[in-house]
């Protein structure tokens, strides 16, 4: 966030001023979908093993999950997180409306992702939607499900269980 002021402050980034309704529900999709991509990478990255021994098994120390695992994470991989957003805020000027629906979107998927009963219908699956199952999965099988938000990418790189 700090060096999101800084890189805001000097030009870096530019924040959109779009009023439009549909604009600003492409850029959250645009936002979903881009991060999704990119911790897809991320979190494959994470799990190579001498990467995986320092930043991420902590997290996967919760095989069976519950709402506060998505908060068990290093603080590298929040940093990540965060640098993650910058990138994708340098490229585009998305609307500061349009990134905090996706803030709220990521706490709230990360929530209901972790959660050891299933928030979303069956049929949901069919529509690439991440959801609880596809995460859980991911926590009994680490090989497979990197994805978050949806189950696209992992379909698209022969990941998905
Ligand atoms: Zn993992
Ligand atoms: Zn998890």
């Amino acid at each position: 966030m700090l060096l999101g002021a800084v890189l805001w402050k000097n030009g870096w980034i530019v924040l959109g001023e779009t009023q439009s309704v549909v604009r600003m529900t492409a850029e959250v999709v645009a936002l979903l979908l881009l991060m999704d991509l990119l911790m897809y990478f991320f979190h494959y990255g994470a799990h190579l093993p001498f990467v995986y021994k320092i930043l991420h098994r902590k997290h996967h120390e919760h095989v069976s999950t519950n709402f506060l695992s998505l908060f068990v994470l290093h603080p590298l991989e929040t940093i990540g997180f965060g640098l993650m957003m910058l990138a994708l805020l340098i490229g585009y000027d998305f609307s500061v409306v349009s990134i905090s629906i996706y803030l709220l979107l990521n706490l709230i998927w990360g929530t209901i992702g972790h959660l050891n009963r299933e928030f979303f219908p069956a049929s949901f699956d069919r529509f690439f939607v991440g959801t609880t199952r596809f995460h859980n999965q991911h926590h009994l099988d680490e090989s497979k499900n990197f994805g978050f938000y949806t189950s696209i990418w992992d379909r698209v790189f022969g990941t998905y269980k």
